[in-house]
């Protein structure tokens, strides 16, 4: 690990005053961070703790919205009420350290391309708060650990719209917890969307399921319906064919729990 400087701002002017430069990184939880230090992948000048700003914690219900702050943890979005699909999503992040540690803010940044949280905020439309703009889910995620935020521009909150209904559903990677690929289906004012994480360099949504599932949000109407191989991840995890035969089988599953 590289030697830096720790800063502990107390506020949110003070926080985004503090990045005065691209060689200095926030630092919420630091699942992701640390270890990328650790690995001497990052070498920042100084970390910017914002994992204690008041102006990023919390969660309310707001004009049929559930907004949450980019510093709540995993753990405390697993006990969520108004969206339980996002509660049990959030529940099946990691182990009990990650999930008390690691933070909605962190993991949206981060846009890894097996990230829980991408599948919600892209399923649900959500609006992600910055310090200087509100950027749709649509437009957020551009590849992989690449996301449309610029240097320095911090997280503040993201905003869910409530669904009428919705569901999550990944194949788990037994080790870390990370989905092999995760799909999260819901019915929404604006009608019904499909994303898909995990399964190749960044989230994206199933428009040719959406459609299937518009006016008949059932199993059935999924019936018969596949998804190419092409373009999708390959590692040691899984490959590229065993993942595009999950697609269908887990937004199926996505259907079937949750509400
Ligand atoms: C063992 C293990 C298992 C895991 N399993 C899963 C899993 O099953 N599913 C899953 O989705 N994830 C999983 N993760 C990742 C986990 O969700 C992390 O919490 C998340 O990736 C990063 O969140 P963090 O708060 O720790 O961010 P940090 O590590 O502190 O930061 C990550 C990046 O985000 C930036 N950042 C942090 N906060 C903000 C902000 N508010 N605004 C702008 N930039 C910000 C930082 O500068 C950094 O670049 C796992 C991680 C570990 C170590």
């Amino acid at each position: 690990m590289f030697p830096f400087d720790y800063l502990r701002p107390q506020s949110l002017t003070e926080a985004i005053a503090a990045h005065d430069g691209e060689e200095r990184r926030y630092l919420a939880g630091g699942q992701s961070l640390l270890a990328a230090l650790k690995l001497r992948l990052a070498q920042p000048s100084a970390l910017i703790d914002v994992a204690r700003l008041p102006e990023l914690a919390g969660m309310r219900q707001d004009d049929g919205a559930l907004v949450v702050g980019a510093a709540v943890t995993h753990a405390q979005m697993a006990a969520i009420t108004a969206i339980p699909a996002l509660a049990d999503l959030a529940g099946s992040i990691g182990d009990l350290q990650v999930r008390n540690m690691g933070t909605l803010g962190g993991a949206l940044a981060n846009a890894d391309p097996a990230s829980d949280h991408a599948a919600a905020v892209l399923g649900l439309g959500a609006l992600i708060r910055t310090d200087r703009r509100v950027i749709p889910a649509d437009a957020f995620f551009l590849g992989m650990f690449e996301t449309s935020l610029e240097p320095g521009e911090l997280i503040v909150s993201v905003s869910y719209p409530l669904p009428r209904r919705a569901g999550y559903a990944k194949t788990r990677n037994p080790a870390s917890g990370y989905p092999v690929v995760g799909v999260f289906v819901a019915e929404t004012e604006s009608g019904v969307r499909v994303a898909v994480t995990g399964a190749a360099s960044c989230p994206f949504r199933l428009t040719g399921f959406e459609m299937a599932l518009e006016g008949d949000y059932s199993t059935a109407a999924l019936e018969g319906l596949t998804f190419t191989a092409d373009d999708l991840s390959r590692d040691l995890h899984a490959s590229a064919e065993y993942r595009a035969a999950l697609i269908p089988v887990l937004a199926r599953r996505a259907l079937g729990c949750g509400s």
